[in-house]
């Protein structure tokens, strides 16, 4: 947190990610008028309240260090963070977008579901939450029993060492056999651990397509497919999810993912179209450590995307200079 915290103290213009060269011979000092068309969106991302390395306050911070003008702190199946996201969101004059990303199963695949601009306090919301983070635990528990008869004690307690709000995912696991020596790093741990066929894999029944659609509806959100292309699903599958999605009453699908390629996205976008789903973006953050995810990053949004920040009133529209080419062009 403190190796961030002093890069806000003055002028958040230098924070831009570079866009903005100050070699100019243009001295201005406060360039940027107070409505703009050119935010910046990063729409997914995890704090220590789930499986992220950052509070949420530290998260915020990043972010704000790293020109994101618009977040969604989006943590598993958990919402506690918000509170703390929100007051240091307000103090640096970003503005933070309450979400939540849950898990679904859907014909015995796990998937992720974001929801965004969610009510925290929906009674619903929360209950079908609470029941998520009671199968994790009882998943995180037969994780460690599986590891233990693998030959690696103190799997459940060391995993927990490594969790410190109330979600204990894989990724905690991870963290604390790489820490043992078990793995070189996180991305061989999950393979020769917690993925499918090996010692520590338990398969989670998590909540339904309609559970997850209608909770996030029902708290007044916008439903988000994450990361789509991570699920290595065929072209059929895919489309056979996004329809059962769009009949649950889902609005979005990520098109630009930190784990998405550009031709990933551009395949995405496809989908948005076809579907006619509003397309999101996000980095998908969880810490400093994974350097080729960070906040603020993913790339803008490829033509003809229709976003699903269009009816949140942040922006001021490009209206003033197309309605007068348009008649132009009609005389
Ligand atoms: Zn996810
Ligand atoms: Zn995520």
């Amino acid at each position: 947190m403190s190796s961030i915290a002093n890069t806000h103290n003055n002028d958040s213009s230098g924070a831009n990610s570079g866009a903005n060269p100050e070699s100019n011979s243009d001295s201005q000092n406060n360039p940027q008028p107070a409505l703009r068309h050119d935010l910046h969106y990063d729409l997914h991302s995890h704090s220590t309240l789930s499986d992220g390395t950052l509070t949420p306050e530290a998260l915020v911070r990043r972010a704000h260090a790293q020109g994101v003008d618009v977040l969604a702190l989006t943590d598993h199946d958990v919402t506690d963070g918000l509170a703390e996201a929100s007051a240091t969101a307000q103090e640096l004059g970003l503005r933070l977008v309450p979400g939540v990303e849950i898990s679904v199963t859907w014909s015995g695949v796990t998937f992720h579901i974001v929801g965004l601009n969610i009510d925290i306090e929906h009674a619903g919301l929360q209950a079908g939450l609470a029941n998520l983070r009671a199968i994790r635990t009882a998943r995180g528990e037969e994780i460690a029993r599986r590891l233990e008869k693998h030959g690696i004690e103190g799997a459940l307690a060391g995993a927990q060492a490594f969790a410190a709000g109330p979600i204990l995912s894989r990724t905690h696991f991870a963290r604390f056999l790489v820490d043992a020596g078990h793995a070189k790093d996180m991305r061989k741990v999950f393979k020769k651990f917690l993925v499918h066929n090996r010692p520590g894999y338990v398969a989670g029944e998590w909540a339904t397509l309609e559970e997850a659609v209608g909770w996030i509806t029902a708290a007044g959100g916008q439903a988000v497919i994450a990361h789509p292309a991570r699920y290595r699903l065929s072209a059929t599958r895919l489309r056979q999810f996004i329809e059962a999605f769009k009949e649950c009453g889902g609005a979005s699908i990520e098109v630009v993912s930190g784990s998405h390629s550009a031709g990933e996205a551009a395949g995405m976008a496809q989908y948005a179209k076809r579907y006619e789903l509003l397309a999101s973006c996000g980095s998908d953050y969880h810490g400093p450590e994974q350097s080729w995810q960070e906040l603020g990053r993913p790339m803008p949004l490829p033509e003809g995307c229709v976003p699903v920040w269009q009816d949140w009133g942040l922006e001021e529209r490009q209206q003033v200079q197309q309605v007068p080419q348009e008649k132009a062009t009609d005389g």
